[in-house]
């Protein structure tokens, strides 16, 4: 086993898990197509494997990988971002338990805590993460749970995640941090004091557009056991294809992250300086409310920017129908540049909550592009 540890970010993505397979000699792991192993004897298992909802080889080295990625323990390989937080929220719940959730939180995590569990008992509060005074105030004695993201989605709020473990140990509950936004090599939570960190692994962890999934890291011995029961038992597992793409994704993260905060820098600078833009969102700038505490619990600030526009919705949506090399579609964290109109698009189910979203903001998922023409794309839409 690859003595994970002591290495660095790129060389434990290239390699933790990921040893060459013993029996051939493969250098990068297979796709193990398999439901179930031949066993030697009753119970005669001849790696650890018995069914693949149980284990399977592809998925076990994405667990190890992303585990090594967050300093964690223990890592678990979900069919989707929401199967990982379904199974999270399911394991540290029971009926009459509390949540506190962001205010702003990702829809799907929303809508499953507001109109899933809430049917089996479990109640939550929104909270403005980034006023740790908000949070305290939020916190009951029946709270298991803190639900933290950071930076939020599209407004790009920033939550001081040390702190918030403070919180959530004082009152007895476990810090979760949903780490899409910032990916393992931008932030780490766990070193922060949080007890799990989830991954919609869709986003920038697999990087390429082309496969869902999700993970739970934690370091949490009984927690991660709490995981694989419901992994198992309720099934939300990755296939094995899913798996390996995740893996081939993740082998890049290092090199992907500092081209899209190279990127967006540059974006930056240039709505900066655009007069039709109005407002500029990103936890680098100087005068982002969150920047203090985002340059001390992040490496950088990765690919994600809002923006808001001269002339309102109309303006918004126009500036979104017009880029060429920006895609107008939903998601983020792909080698691509995405754009979109959270108002009408990501966020619409937000609409007259206190989710909503500003009519002319604009979100961009900044991809690895030449940062020149990506500048000059979106003039030419803001023109
Ligand atoms: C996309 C996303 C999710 C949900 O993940 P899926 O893989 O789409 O199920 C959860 N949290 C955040 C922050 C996301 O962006």
């Amino acid at each position: 086993m690859t003595d994970s540890g002591r290495h660095g970010f790129a060389t434990r993505a290239i390699h933790a898990g990921q040893d060459p397979d013993p029996t051939t000699g493969s250098v990068i792991v297979p796709i193990h197509a398999t439901s179930t192993y031949a066993q030697d004897g009753v119970g005669g298992l001849r790696g650890g494997f018995e069914y693949s909802r149980t284990g399977n080889p592809t998925r076990t080295a994405l667990e190890e990988c992303l585990a090594a990625l967050e300093g964690g323990r223990h890592g678990r390989a979900f069919a989707s971002g929401m199967g990982a937080t379904d199974t999270a929220l399911r394991a540290m719940c029971r009926p009459g338990d509390h949540v506190v959730i962001p205010n702003d939180a990702y829809g799907g995590t929303f809508r499953l805590i507001d109109k899933v569990l809430s049917q089996w008992g479990v109640q939550h509060t929104p909270v403005a993460l980034s006023d740790p005074d908000a949070v305290r105030a939020a916190v009951r004695p029946n709270t298991r749970v803190v639900w933290v993201e950071t930076p939020t989605n599209p407004l790009l709020n920033i939550a001081d995640i040390a702190v918030l473990a403070e919180i959530a140990r004082t009152a007895g509950a476990k810090l979760v941090v949903d780490n899409t936004f910032a990916s393992p090599y931008l932030q780490n939570p766990l070193e922060l004091g949080a007890d799990v960190v989830l991954h919609s692994t869709t986003k920038y962890v697999g990087g390429h557009s082309d496969v869902i999934g999700g993970a739970l890291v934690t370091s949490d011995t009984e927690l991660d056991a709490a995981f694989g029961f419901l992994q198992n038992g309720a099934g939300a597992v990755p296939g094995p294809f899913d798996a390996w793409l995740t893996l081939r994704g993740i082998k890049t993260l290092e090199v992907r992250m500092e081209k899209h905060s190279d990127n967006a820098e540059k974006v930056t600078e240039a709505l900066l300086r655009h007069p039709r833009v109005t407002r500029v969102l990103y936890p680098g700038l100087p005068d982002h409310p969150g920047h203090e505490v985002a340059a001390k619990q992040m490496r950088r600030f990765g690919g994600m920017i809002s923006f808001t526009v001269e002339g309102g919705e109309e303006a918004a949506l126009r500036v979104c129908s017009r880029t060429r090399l920006f895609t107008l579609a939903e998601s983020l964290g792909g080698v691509e540049s995405l754009i979109e109109h959270p108002g009408r698009m990501t966020h619409a189910s937000t609409a007259g909550s206190l989710l909503q979203v500003p009519a002319d903001l604009v979100r961009l998922s900044v991809g690895i592009e030449s940062a020149d023409d990506l500048v000059a794309d979106l003039q030419s839409a803001l023109a």
